[in-house]
């Protein structure tokens, strides 16, 4: 399946929190979307990793998401390491997206920058055809995304542009009530 728009977070709450409502407005236009986490989010203090994937299962159907995955690496240790990067190519090959949403360049937590880091070298990493990856017995074919947007989440950035959800927040407030409020 090909997706238009395929967004990144390091805990499975972080797209949600952040930028749940550009993410609808484009599925109600009709665009395909999807979110892929990086983690379970096993080390937030309030919850469980069980609990969490229920939850982001249930803001997944809510936000009329397409896929969610989850590629399971530790939370709060995860690394910048080869292993990961391709991980993470294999998700943007697989989904082909236009548009990549990643976290923000740095955060109150320090598994948003490492992440935000992982998604961008991957999506460049994708797109060069010496970097081999195969997926469920296929090779497969590089992918460069056209653009990466970083969202904002703890920390304020200015932003280079801002989108309108009013007409998609009562979405967004559903999505954001059946996922955990995290302390960090
Ligand atoms: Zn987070």
């Amino acid at each position: 399946m090909k997706l238009d728009i395929l967004a990144f977070g390091a805990h499975p709450d972080d797209v949600e929190l952040s930028c749940s409502g550009t993410i609808i407005n484009e599925i109600k236009k009709g665009k395909l979307a999807g979110i892929v986490d990086l983690t379970r989010g096993e080390l937030g203090t309030r919850g469980t990793a069980a609990i969490r994937d229920e939850e982001a299962a249930k803001a997944a159907t809510i936000m009329g998401l397409s896929v969610r995955e989850n590629l399971n690496m530790a939370d709060g240790f995860f690394e910048l390491s080869e292993a990961n990067k391709l991980a993470v190519v294999k998700m943007i090959r697989k989904y082909r997206p236009e548009v990549v949403f990643a976290n923000a360049f740095d955060d109150r937590h320090p598994d948003h920058g490492r992440g935000s880091k992982m998604v961008s070298d991957a999506c460049f990493l994708s797109g060069l055809v010496k970097v081999e990856t195969i997926l469920n017995n296929e090779k497969q074919t590089a992918w460069r995304p056209k653009v990466i947007y970083h969202y904002i989440q703890d920390r304020y950035f200015k932003p280079d542009f801002i989108v309108d959800i009013s007409d998609s927040m009562d979405q967004r407030i559903l999505a954001l009530k059946s996922i955990c409020i995290p302390i960090l």
